[in-house]
């Protein structure tokens, strides 16, 4: 008689290849799961970053704004530094800059320059008649009249109360007189403009053209010859353009008639 023994069922091949096949299973499983965790955790990585990333452009664009409004202030402050609050024309520190930086140009290219002292004509009584806020509006009217009157490259700021400076670079000897001429009809004779009240301010400029070939002059020299002229200006009778030369002490003088 045969007598089969059979192995227990954890000995059998069916169990073995089930084990087999289990731990595939459980091989795939683990594998899976943790490529799913590293995709959850690159997932939060990318989402950190974008997080980062769009804070960090905040803060970029908060800085830029930053530096723009910096900038700005500068540029404010750079101007207010150079600027005559009441007409907007360069302080008196900023044309007398612009004057020698203009002598030293003429010097070095051997060029004529113009300097002409402008002063408004018995405007103690502008503020008198019309009060001082008047006076104060026909000053920008005239700086206005100034600005519309010179080049690009010209200089005009005010020296002082009603007085200005007019710096004219590149001006033939031969054209001075023609052009401050032109320069005086522009600017005198300007209808004010202030509520009811409506007059007209006149301006008197002494003028010095200065050659450096003939000779060199200071700035100094050529502020007095300015003023000495516009004081000649003054006396002869107002709203008129008296021009000299730096060397020759010569004095041609214009007379304008009065509106
Ligand atoms: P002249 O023709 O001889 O120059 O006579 P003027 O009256 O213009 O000269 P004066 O020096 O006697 O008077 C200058 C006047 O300018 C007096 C002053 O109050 C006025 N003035 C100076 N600066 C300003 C300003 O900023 N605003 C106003 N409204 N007036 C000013
Ligand atoms: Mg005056
Ligand atoms: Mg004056």
């Amino acid at each position: 008689m045969r007598v089969t023994i059979l192995p227990p069922w954890w000995r059998s091949k069916w169990f073995y290849a089930l084990c087999v096949v289990a731990v595939l299973l459980l091989g795939l499983v683990v594998d899976r799961l943790r490529a799913q965790q590293l995709r959850e955790r690159s997932r939060e990585l990318e989402g950190m970053v974008r997080e980062r990333t769009v804070e960090l452009e905040k803060r970029r664009l908060e800085l830029e704004e930053r530096t723009q409004e910096l900038e700005a202030s500068r540029e404010q402050l750079r101007i207010q530094a150079i600027q005559d609050g009441l007409t907007g024309l360069l302080n008196h520190v900023a044309i007398l800059r612009a004057f020698a930086a203009e002598m030293e140009r003429a010097r070095r290219e051997s060029r004529t320059l113009v300097l002409a002292m402008v002063d408004l004509d018995n405007f103690k009584g502008v503020n008198d008649v019309y009060g001082h806020l008047a006076g104060d509006e026909a000053l920008r009217f005239f700086a206005k009249a100034v600005n519309a009157a010179i080049r690009t490259y010209d200089h005009a700021g005010r020296y002082g109360g009603e007085e200005f400076l007019l710096v004219l670079g590149e001006v033939p000897a031969a054209d001075a007189q023609r052009r401050l001429s032109l320069l005086h009809a522009l600017t005198s004779n300007i209808e004010v403009a202030v509520g009811e009240a409506k007059f007209i301010i006149t301006c008197s400029i002494g003028a010095v053209v200065y050659n450096p070939t003939q000779g060199i002059e200071s700035m100094e020299s050529l502020l007095t010859t300015a003023d000495q002229a516009l004081y000649f200006a003054k006396e002869s009778g107002r709203n008129r353009v008296v021009v000299r030369q730096a060397h020759r002490l010569e004095t041609r003088q214009e007379n304008f008639p009065k509106d």
